[in-house]
């Protein structure tokens, strides 16, 4: 019943056997098994950015993308008058 016999809740290592073994309210968690979570949240958000990212570029039409490109070339058109770009 000592206080000291303290383990890891998820992989059950004791607390002598870890680095470092942080305690919740409920239970404990050790630098391993935080490694380890934190490994899968990052690869739980990585896979919510790529869906995102690539929903987010399908969603462009194709007309959309022509009418920024007229828009483009129409303000490089104007400003050309006023001597922004003299190269075209
Ligand atoms: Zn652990």
């Amino acid at each position: 019943m000592a206080k000291e016999e303290l383990d890891c809740s998820f992989c059950g290592k004791k607390k002598a056997d870890t680095n470092l073994l942080i305690a919740g309210i409920d239970a404990h968690i050790c630098d391993r098994c935080i490694e380890q979570a934190n490994g899968i949240v990052i690869e739980e958000s990585k896979q919510d950015n790529s869906t995102g990212f690539t929903s987010d570029v399908m969603l462009k039409k194709p007309q959309e993308i022509k009418a920024f490109l007229d828009a483009v070339y129409y303000w490089s058109r104007t400003n050309q008058k006023s001597n922004v770009c003299s190269g075209l």
